[in-house]
């Protein structure tokens, strides 16, 4: 470390994580350009839950509280099976997470910010000449333009065998919870807004899946809470994705470009940690920015950051596998009780 650094930064991509890196680097005198293809933040979308890392990184942007403000903060769950009897409980977790849906959340990482930093309807192939920047940030997640720019199309994500519906319901559900059957899981949690966060996710072959019918038929014999949602949901505004995961890159850093979030280290859902990722992602390469040259800066973020994402890549579509597993679900049942004691 040889005294603050600060300098030009160009981000790549205006979502959970260019935005985190945005906030924190202004908040460490560095001057911020964010270049976004989309004309403005979205207006819906559904709940994220927020683990205390990230909780804690959006902190060192300088909006420490301010996701529990907004958010509803869950100390304690339920996994069921697909009829509705419990595995197990996890209660009084001493480090809760928090549950907020991104347009908020966007809201939030943008508010601060001075104005003009954010370039809506900018693409990264229109941003401008990037020679004059010190550092560029590619947070142009899933489908990364500049992770194909720098490491090529071998390195996308590849399908993980599973697909997803998400949507809201009005009323809040009065507790969080993730039913586990046969191919197929379904969780439903409480989120900012008096809503119902619901998801679901099954196995099946890429692209072959789509309409809600379909998603009815799926869930048709599990239990009340889960066919209530069902019953109750707005068709138009499900949103139906099929789940890609990243393979393992080389190096998050090549030259003076770092990629964050999703588009290092894309990550099936299950774990609830793709956002959390980005945001450590984002105020890790902010502080080493801020502490080190950045030739220095980007070889520590690398090290620090992509052996742990890149586990959690592994460990993310094992739980997607242990969730929906065929068989053995009754040892399985016990570990997780085992484990939920601890937890
Ligand atoms: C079903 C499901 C449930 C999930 N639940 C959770 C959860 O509970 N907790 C959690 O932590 N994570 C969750 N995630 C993961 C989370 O949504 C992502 O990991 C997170 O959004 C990644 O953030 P990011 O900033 O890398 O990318 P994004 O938030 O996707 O942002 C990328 C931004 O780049 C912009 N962009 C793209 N291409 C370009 C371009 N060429 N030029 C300029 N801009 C561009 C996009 O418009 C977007 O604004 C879930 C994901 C799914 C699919």
């Amino acid at each position: 470390m040889s005294g603050t650094h600060a300098g030009k930064a160009a981000i790549l991509g205006g979502g959970i994580g260019g935005l985190t890196a945005a906030n924190a680097l202004v908040r460490f005198g560095w001057h911020v350009d964010v270049f976004e293809r989309a004309e403005g933040l979205p207006p819906t979308g559904t709940a994220l839950g927020l683990w205390p890392e990230a909780l804690a990184s959006l902190g060192v942007a300088g909006l420490g509280g301010e996701a529990e403000k907004r958010g509803v903060l869950q100390t304690s769950g339920w996994f069921l099976r697909w009829d509705g009897r419990p595995i197990a409980r996890l209660e009084n977790l001493r480090r809760p997470a928090v549950l907020l849906s991104r347009p908020p959340l966007l809201e939030l990482l943008s508010a601060g910010l001075p104005d003009g930093t954010v370039h809506f309807g900018h693409p990264a192939a229109a941003a401008p000449d990037l020679s004059g920047y010190d550092v560029v940030v590619g947070a142009d997640g899933i489908g990364s333009a500049t992770r194909d720019a720098l490491f090529g199309p071998r390195f996308r994500p590849v399908y993980t065998g599973f697909t997803a519906w998400r949507g809201w319901v009005d009323g809040r559900a009065a507790s969080l919870s993730e039913s586990w059957g046969p191919n197929a899981l379904f969780g439903i949690t409480p989120r900012d807004g008096d809503l119902t966060n619901w998801f679901a996710a099954v196995r099946a072959p890429a692209d072959s899946t789509g309409g809600v019918p379909d998603l009815r038929e799926r869930y048709r014999e599990w239990h009340p809470a889960v066919l209530d949602v069902l019953d109750r949901l707005d068709p138009p505004a499900v949103l139906h994705h099929d789940l890609y995961q990243s393979p393992p890159l080389p190096s998050y850093v090549r030259g003076k470009v770092a990629l964050i979030g999703d588009a290092a280290h894309a990550m099936a859902p299950n774990l609830g940690r793709g956002a959390c990722e980005a945001i450590v992602d984002a105020s890790a390469l902010a502080v080493l920015l801020r502490d080190h040259s950045v030739t220095e800066a980007l070889h520590r973020y690398d090290r620090a950051r992509r052996h742990r994402t890149q586990r959690l890549v592994r460990a993310s579509r094992m739980l997607a596998g242990v969730a929906t597993a065929t068989r053995f679900a009754t040892a399985r049942n016990a570990a997780i009780r085992a484990t939920s004691r601890f937890a």
